[in-house]
């Protein structure tokens, strides 16, 4: 399984924020090892063995991680190889980019839907229409008189985030 360096990040901040820190270390050593048994990960981790252990179920859970089990014949026990689940992965991906497109869209709607006014002098970089008004229209810090904010830039940035946001989600 491959991935490039920008998703290595998105996925290792999703790990840390659904699972911690000691999922991180078990995750890194999945991403270098493709798959790996207990004992391995423990040792490459640098964790004990019933640490790595909560930290797979907890993978597990939220289906980040799959297994396959095999019989180790000689000692007679189930030996399990962990590896992570590819579309699991995708999908809290694609999870994190609705949230993300949501807000974005609520944000273009706070721009569209207010009028700005900012400080010619540059002491107040923004205020709503409202908030200009109880000031008077004047700048509460220096007195001058508050100018018309062009907020056309956010609105073509945020646009095109969204655009392109929309585009990657159609794509599955
Ligand atoms: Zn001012």
């Amino acid at each position: 399984m491959y991935y490039d360096k920008e998703s290595i990040e998105v996925l290792l901040r999703l790990i840390l924020e659904l699972c911690g820190e000691d999922a991180v270390k078990v995750v890194k050593v999945l991403l270098n090892e493709a798959e790996a048994n207990d004992d391995t990960l423990a040792e490459k981790s640098g964790m004990r063995l019933n640490q790595v252990r909560r930290v797979l179920y907890d993978l597990l859970d939220k289906q980040l991680v799959v297994y396959k089990r095999d019989v180790d014949k000689e000692r007679g026990y189930y030996i399990y190889t962990w590896s992570l689940n590819r579309e699991g992965l995708r999908e809290i991906i694609r999870e994190r980019k609705r949230l993300v497109l949501a807000r974005l869209k609520e944000r273009l709607q706070y721009e569209e839907q207010n009028m700005f006014f900012a400080c010619p002098n540059g002491c107040i970089k923004r205020m709503t229409f409202d908030k200009a008004m109880e000031q008077q229209f004047k700048c509460p810090l220096c007195g001058s008189m508050l100018q018309n904010f062009d907020n056309s830039k956010i609105l073509n940035k945020l646009r095109l985030k969204i655009e392109s946001l929309e585009r990657d989600l159609a794509h599955r």
